[in-house]
């Protein structure tokens, strides 16, 4: 069995800005654990590379880049009231992108069977013409694209779980028939896009899925919509490879954001996303870093999803169970879901 790959490079800690909250201290709390735990001695390390304009520009305008990069000269800038560009976060940002390609690449000649990138700065809230949300370029979207205009790929699935809806992604990708985008997110919340009527345009309508949770849902409410809606939408839509964009800020820990899912959570929905990668494209998934800002539950969440492609079981991780309170009613949104996919009810 081919090895599970990951990709990580130090220039990714060089993004920094200090008191925001997307901070270097987050991968330095997942590569601690992973070492300290043995997973990453279990792991094949994938090189990097840089991206360049041509490959960025794949999805972004050639103005963005020029912006992020201009920005990063002197002190640093602000692109918006979140989002810092620091005096190396370009070089950071191309690196980020490239981490992902370059794992595509590994996954599709072979040499890993599946990949998880812990890259920063994130991705999904950049659009094609706009960095935002602490998002510079759109590291997952962009490897898509890649799959998608150089490797030959017919059809690619992107299923993003951070707890923020990845309206960046959502745009790349909004009228291109051949990317099923499937988002499980809090709603009403940042960036205040992703209501279950977006659901693609023109050729492409049914290939956007939101899935737009009330805040405190937690490991219940999100395996009904994984294992509802968005496996079954998977399947119908057979994709050649996965691609998730896998943000942690949906855990009951996290500071940011009101859900209630655990680790054992992500590990649940990792294994279901996993299955369909088994099932449809002999287990060809790459993950790429979003969000997630309790360091522990960002350390062990992340953990938890490799181990699904190590094929290891759920480690017990010290932060437990989620809050055991009833969660809240997601039948009526599930359904108009369903509704808009055209997935039989029941
Ligand atoms: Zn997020």
């Amino acid at each position: 069995m081919p090895p599970v790959g990951y990709v990580y490079d130090p220039l990714y800690l060089e993004h920094e800005m200090p008191g925001h909250p997307e901070s270097p201290a987050r991968l330095r709390a997942i590569m601690s654990h992973l070492e300290e735990s043995g997973v990453l001695a279990r792991l094949a390390r994938i090189e990097p590379r840089d991206a360049t304009p041509e490959d960025i520009g794949l999805l972004h305008s050639r103005e963005l880049i020029a912006r992020v990069r201009g920005a990063g000269e002197g002190h640093g800038a602000w692109l918006d009231p979140d989002t810092y560009v620091a005096p190396r976060s370009y070089e950071a940002a191309l690196r980020a992108a490239g981490g992902l390609l370059a794992a595509t690449d590994a996954v599709l000649d072979g040499e890993v069977g599946s990949a998880f990138c812990l890259v920063r700065p994130p991705g999904h809230h950049a659009t094609p013409g706009q960095a935002m949300g602490f998002c510079l370029f759109n590291n997952v979207a962009l490897a898509a694209a890649h799959a998608l205009e150089r490797r030959g790929l017919e059809r690619v699935a992107i299923v993003d779980f951070d707890v923020h809806h990845g309206n960046g992604t959502q745009d790349c990708f909004y009228a291109d028939r051949r990317v099923l985008y499937v988002s499980t997110h809090q709603y009403p919340f940042y960036p205040g896009s992703g209501h279950w009527s977006e659901t693609g345009e023109g050729a492409a309508k049914g290939t956007t899925v939101n899935l737009p949770l009330p805040r405190g849902c937690g490991r219940d409410e999100y395996l009904r919509a994984y294992g509802e809606v968005a496996a079954p939408l998977v399947l119908r839509f057979r994709p050649q490879m996965l691609f998730v964009s896998a943000g942690f800020d949906a855990h009951f820990a996290d500071p940011l954001a009101q859900m209630l899912l655990d680790t054992r959570g992500y590990y649940e929905i990792a294994s279901l996303l996993k299955a369909l990668a088994d099932e449809l494209c002999e287990g060809k998934i790459v993950y790429g870093l979003e969000g997630g800002y309790d360091q522990a539950a960002l350390a062990w969440s992340a953990r938890a999803c490799i181990d699904t492609l190590l094929g290891e079981p759920f480690a017990e991780d010290p932060l437990g169970a989620g809050p055991a309170v009833p969660g809240p009613d997601i039948d009526t949104v599930l359904a108009a879901v369903k509704r808009a996919h055209g997935l039989d009810d029941g």
